[in-house]
């Protein structure tokens, strides 16, 4: 059976960054579930779809064969580079409406399974280890509070040379997090089976330490 590590949280939980650093420490493949999401509504709102209920079985046959690629870092949507367009605080709103069409989630499911593969799979997301690798070995459930979070979503931003205000990001990501929570198909809540890690009080390489330490057990 090859082996899979789920890391689940809330939105800007530092999820992605330490997923990827476990990959690359454990030599795995590294699956962002949030990407399909993100590249899914975008792709709907080029198609001049809006992101609603009334479109939900188009949008999900779009899912079902989106032309999409992972080249060394780039996001390719067809010829299309989308790396930054799906980055923006907008794509992860986007992204957020078009998860709770129960038909996109399972549209996405067999793409999602796609990417377990040997040696190994660290899959990033927000229902990883409730819904898509149910029986991975290791769930984390990887979270950190409200203000932390938003801070170093700011601080991200800012790098990439865009604006934003904490207060507003704050804001965002906890509206993000309630409509991911009380959606009716996969809501974000931790596995029964996962372990719970805060990293409010933590950096990078400790949360990652930390999940590796648990894989080693
Ligand atoms: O992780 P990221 O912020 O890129 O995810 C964007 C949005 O996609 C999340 O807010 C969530 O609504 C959705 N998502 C999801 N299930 C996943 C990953 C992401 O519903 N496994």
């Amino acid at each position: 059976r090859i082996p899979v590590i789920c890391i689940d949280g809330p939105t800007a939980s530092g999820k992605g960054t330490v997923a990827a650093a476990v990959a690359q420490r454990l030599g795995y493949r590294f699956l962002d579930s949030g990407a399909m999401y993100r590249i899914t509504a975008l792709a709907a709102l080029r198609a001049g779809l809006a992101i609603d209920a009334t479109h939900e079985s188009r949008i999900a046959d779009m899912a079902k064969t989106l032309p999409v690629h992972f080249e060394g870092g780039r996001v390719l949507l067809g010829q299309d580079d989308v790396t930054e367009a799906i980055r923006t605080e907008e794509a992860g709103m986007n992204a957020s409406r078009v998860s709770a069409l129960p038909a996109v989630r399972e549209a996405l499911v067999d793409l999602q399974h796609s990417f377990r593969r040997l040696p190994g799979l660290v899959a990033d997301g927000r229902d990883m280890g409730t819904v898509i690798f149910p029986g991975a070995p290791l769930k984390v459930y990887l979270t950190a509070s409200a203000a932390c979070r938003a801070e170093r979503r700011y601080k991200q931003l800012i790098s990439k040379g865009f604006s934003a205000n904490i207060a507003d990001l704050r804001a965002d990501l906890e509206a993000r997090d309630a409509r991911d929570s009380s959606r009716s198909v996969a809501p974000l809540k931790p596995a029964q089976d996962a372990l719970v890690l805060d990293n409010s009080d933590l950096t990078i390489d400790e949360a990652v330490e930390k999940v590796l330490a648990w894989w080693q057990e």
